[in-house]
């Protein structure tokens, strides 16, 4: 979280130690895009979104334990009670984030699943993995592998499920939105690269057949509420697929972090002339050549319009590094994945 009273940080690029499948989606889709970001700049600091969603991930698994509305919401307000007296010093009222919508929703989450009527049993993390960040939820599963390159890839599952009634192992990933939790909502969950990267994970890594991902979505809304889950069964051929893509789109980083050194160096330091190792995707920046959401526009625009894009970056905040997988790669072994 941001003090506004202290001094504002300067974007810097900060070279990675690991990858993660967000990093490469991110990076795939525009690799301006995924360097603004790297350099820390945020059109807004104070994200609610993200910090709302970290904290219904401690909630919920509690909600499912102990079916009880008090537990979950204290568990809840652990991570979501700092971001509140941010809210109240900027005086914003968040109409969907608030610790009275959180309630509403942990009650339909626990009415929906309590008994025999949840479809799926969290497990605990399968044994001998990396160490777990003891502040997170007990269910999450940390995980780094080795795909061949030159820095591991490495990211957190929310959770390992069996099936109520097969007993199947399933990945388990909980989604705040504010999409209506429909056919589009799901249908976006269908080859997706997290998904598939994390049926890799689980079959070749963790040593857990998992079948696919069973989505758990829960809307974020300021009038109404609702969840609901859905399995996506993941093909086997499509981990070799994934597989190749998270190798590829690695290396293509990595050759991007050392050009960008090399431009450094022979610009004098000057990173507008180095920012070109990481080349503007055009078609990312508006709906009509990215077939995405009407009216969506590229946060990072302005940027993109100027010669130097350091000229327009007061426009944003910047977001100090996160330490979000320094447990996960330093906590114990890269396994290598083999789809074979
Ligand atoms: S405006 Fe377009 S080119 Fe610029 S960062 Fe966004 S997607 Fe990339």
């Amino acid at each position: 979280m941001t003090d506004e009273t202290t001094e504002r940080l300067e974007p810097e690029y900060r070279p990675r130690k690991y990858v993660s499948v967000s990093t490469l989606t991110s990076y795939s889709r525009c690799p301006r895009k995924y360097f603004y970001e790297k350099n820390g700049l945020r059109s807004d600091s104070l994200q609610l979104n993200p910090t709302y969603g970290s904290a219904m991930h401690e909630a919920v698994p509690v909600a499912l334990e102990t079916e009880d509305l008090e537990l979950s919401l204290e568990a809840f307000l652990s991570i979501w009670t700092d971001v509140e007296k941010e809210i109240e010093i900027r005086g914003i009222d968040p109409k969907k984030h608030n610790r009275h919508n959180a309630a509403r929703s942990l009650q339909h989450f626990i009415f929906t699943h309590a008994g025999r009527k949840s479809i799926y049993k969290l497990q605990p993390p399968p044994e001998g993995g990396l160490e777990r960040d003891e502040t997170t939820s007990p269910y999450e599963v940390p995980w780094a592998i080795d795909i061949g390159e030159r820095v591991p890839l490495a990211g957190r599952l929310d959770g390992i499920c069996t099936h109520r009634d097969t007993g199947e192992p399933w990945v388990w990933e909980l989604k705040t939105t504010g999409m209506y939790l429909n056919s589009q909502f799901f249908d976006a969950h269908e080859m997706y690269t997290q998904n598939l990267t994390y049926a890799l994970v689980s079959q070749t890594s963790l040593d857990v057949p998992a079948a696919g991902v069973i989505i758990e979505g829960m809307l974020v809304h300021d009038k109404k509420v609702d969840n609901q889950c859905q399995m996506i069964p993941i093909q086997p051929h499509h981990l070799e697929d994934v597989l190749l893509w998270l190798q590829r789109t690695t290396r293509s980083l990595l050759e991007g972090e050392e050009m960008y050194a090399d431009l450094l160096i022979k610009h004098d330091g000057d990173a507008n002339a180095a920012a070109l190792a990481f080349p503007k995707d055009f078609t990312g920046c508006t709906p009509y050549t990215h077939y995405y959401r009407p009216g969506w526009r590229c946060d990072f625009a302005d940027l993109c319009r100027v010669p130097d894009w350091r000229a327009l970056s007061d426009l944003y905040k910047v977001v100090p590094d996160h330490d979000f997988l320094k447990v996960t790669v330093e906590g114990g072994d890269v396994k290598q994945p083999n789809v074979n």
